[in-house]
This record gives structure tokens, sequence and C-alpha cells, in this order.
């Protein structure tokens, strides 16, 4: 996919906004006290990037993925709820609408998630089916030309807040009889719990989403009935590569942390790890350049199921070791629950977990090398 965007200008934009929209409420996302989910996307709307990657027949920036994980990467690096909700927004939110959806649903949903006017999330995990996706037990049983939807659905990024849900829902059995639907937050039967008290990511809001007899028209289902577990795969295969771009992004802010202080250690005449700071520093460079790979094949419309894992794998252990070793070398300050390096290496744990553990992305990977 080619980019409508120049690169300088959108590093130029990026930077505007991490500047004057993401940094000054860095902290405060920190503690759970920052702006909503919805404002901070309304905010990249105001500097034209709630829509990076919607053609712009569409209102969006028409951009590709290589604009979409240095747009994470730079947000994540000063503010890793940020990025999580922009990267949701962004990618398994509204990806799915791009790829699967048809032109009314396009039509009627587009412009409203590239502007930052709505928010989009995206609903397959439930209480007893995460990793197993398939397992999942939410219904969607047909009613003429109506779906009417029961179910729950655990641990939703934007849950809340979203306008707008991707929901996969059962309409027959095992792998073929999941199908996805575009369901509004503001139906009759949709209602959500309080965010969860987190680790870490304390901007970003996550929660249940539950439907109760929700009546969703077929208009709204996302590609064919028995579809949903392919839309779902996917939306996750480059949602992964997103994930992967926020990891370098909380290393990279982790590291940020620990270089200023270790040098006036070291001019105060103390001891520095500096084995630590250049392994900080390698793998972090190692995790970008696997990020870039990755996108770069989605751009080039290759299937990328192996290298997002990759990519996700490590991007995202790397950020959990550069996180720590942030920690370790910013102590005794680092104890201190507003450090930057504690923040980060709370912020860090998730990323191994959400779009599939990395567990996982150990499955897949050895998958591919392991088949027939
Ligand atoms: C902060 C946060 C935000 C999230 N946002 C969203 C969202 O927006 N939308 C959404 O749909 N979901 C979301 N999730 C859910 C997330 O994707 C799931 O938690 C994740 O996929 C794991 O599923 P599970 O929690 O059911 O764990 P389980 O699948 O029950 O796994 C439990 C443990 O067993 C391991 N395990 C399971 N199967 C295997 C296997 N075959 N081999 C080896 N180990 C295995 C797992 O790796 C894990 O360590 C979010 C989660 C978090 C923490």
């Amino acid at each position: 996919m080619s980019t409508d965007i120049p690169h300088r200008e959108l590093t130029h934009r990026v930077a505007g906004f991490v500047a004057d929209a993401i940094t000054p409420i860095a902290a405060a996302m920190a503690r759970g006290h920052g702006p909503s989910p919805k404002r901070i996307v309304e905010s990249a709307g105001e500097a034209g990037l709630a829509g990076l990657l919607t053609p712009e027949a569409f209102g969006g920036a028409g951009g590709n993925h290589g604009d979409f994980i240095q747009f994470i990467e730079t947000v994540a690096r000063a503010d890793a709820s940020s990025a999580v909700i922009l990267d949701v927004h962004l990618s398994v939110g509204t990806e799915p609408l791009l790829v699967f959806g048809n032109d009314d649903q396009k039509s009627r949903y587009l412009r409203r998630l590239a502007s930052g006017e709505w928010l989009a999330a995206f609903a397959l995990t439930e209480a007893a089916g995460g990793s197993d996706a398939v397992a999942l037990r939410t219904r969607a049983a047909r009613e003429g030309e109506t779906y009417v939807l029961d179910g729950a659905k655990a641990f939703i990024t934007g849950a809340g807040d979203a306008d707008l849900y991707i929901v996969m829902a059962r309409t027959g059995d095992g792998a073929h009889g999941v199908s996805a639907f575009l369901v509004e937050a503001a139906w009759p039967g949709v209602s959500t719990g309080p965010p969860l008290a987190k680790m870490g990511l304390h901007g970003s809001w996550t929660g249940e989403l539950v439907l109760d007899g929700v009546r969703v028209p077929a208009a709204n289902r996302l590609g064919d009935e028995g579809f949903g577990f392919t839309v779902a795969m996917s939306a996750l295969d480059s949602g992964r590569v997103g994930i992967s771009a926020q990891a370098v992004g909380i290393a990279q802010g982790a590291l940020d942390a620990a270089v200023e202080p270790s040098r006036r250690r070291r001019d105060a005449g103390s001891e520095v790890d500096a084995d630590a700071i250049a392994d900080m520093e390698a793998r972090t460079a190692a995790a970008r350049q696997l990020t870039r790979y990755a996108a770069a094949l989605v751009d080039a419309g290759r299937r990328v199921t192996h290298d997002a894992a990759i990519a996700k794998l490590y991007s995202t252990d790397t950020c959990v070791a550069v996180a720590q070793s942030a920690v370790d070398l910013c102590a005794p300050e680092s104890g201190a629950e507003d450090h930057p390096a504690a923040v980060r290496f709370r912020d860090a744990k998730a990323c191994q977990i959400y779009e599939g553990t990395n567990q996982i992305q150990r499955v897949v990977i050895a998958r591919h090398l392991l088949r027939d």
C-alpha cells in the first residue's frame, strides 16, 4: 500500500501532535487522570491523524503502515496509554472496515472514525475464550434482516467510551461459525462495565462489553456470514505490527529515562552499567527494524502472520526487558510511582498479553516452521 503523505510532512505532523497534545498529558494519563480515550482520538483527528490509514476519499490521511508505525512509536515514547488507544482505533478498530467493509458500511462509518468524532473498538475476547478465540460464546441469531446478539466480551480497550465496536459472534459451529458485526454503542441492549484497575496503561480504558438482545441490521455484518474468524485474524495480523511499534516506543521512552541519570552518575564518579545501556539500545534498534520489516510486508500486500508474530514477540519482550533495566539503572528514584522508568515498566507488561499473548506468538512462529 503506497502512502499519500510525504515522509517529512508526516514526521512534522506527528512530532507536533505529540509535543502539543500528548507530552503535556502524559503524567496525568499514567495516573489515570488524563483525558478520556475519546478525547485522545478527537485531538488526533484535529491533527489529521485519526484516520491515518483511511483513504482521503473517506476523510482520512491516506497513509500506509510505515506511516502508522512511525506514529504509534512516537506517541508511545511519550505515553503508552495514548498509543494503545490510537493503535486500537486505527488498527483493529478501523482496518477491518477498510479491508472487509462494503461501500455502504464505509460511507456510513469511515468519515466519523477518520475525523476522530467516533472512537472504534475491537471485541473478540470473552471470559471463556481469549487465546482460543474459536471458543467464543456470544451468539448472533438471525431473525429476517436482523441479527440478535447476546453475550459478553472481556478486556475490551475503549469499552465505555467507544462509539463503534467490531464484535465477533457465533452464527454457527466452529471457526466457520463466527461472523463479524459493526455494533453502535448507542443501540438498545449495549452496555459496558467500569474500566478495570490495571497494573499499567492507566489512561487507557479496558472493560467489559455486554450485549443483551442487541438487534443488529444484517447490513452491519462485516463480510460474509461465517467469515468473522478471518476478519479477526486478518485484523490481528496487522494489529500486532502496531503493538510492536507501541513496544518499541515504550522501550525508547525507558531508554530516554535512563540515559541522562546514568550520565550524571558517571560524571559524579560513580560506576554505571554501560553494558546494560548498550543492550537496551541494541535491542530497541533490532525491535524497530523487525517492526519496519513487518509493516513493509503489509504495505506490499504480503501475508504477514509469521513476521508480525516475530515482531510482536521480540518487540514486546524487549520493551519489558528494557523498562526493567531502566528501573535498575535509575534506582533508587525509580522506585517512585511516577518515575518515567517505573511508568514504562508497568505499561510494558500488557504488550506481551494483548492481541495474542507471546506464548501464542511462539505457537504461530513454530507452526509456520513445522508445517508439512
Ligand atoms: C490491557 C488489555 C487490553 C485488551 N484489549 C482487548 C481488546 O481491545 N479486544 C479484545 O478482544 N481483547 C483484548 N484484550 C484481551 C487479550 O487479547 C487477551 O487477554 C489475550 O488474548 C489472552 O487471552 P485470555 O486472557 O483469555 O488468556 P488465556 O487464553 O486464558 O491464556 C492464559 C494463559 O495461558 C497461555 N496459553 C493459552 N493457550 C496456550 C497455548 N496454546 N500454548 C501456550 N500457552 C497458552 C496464555 O499465553 C496465557 O499465558 C486485552 C487484554 C489486556 C490485558
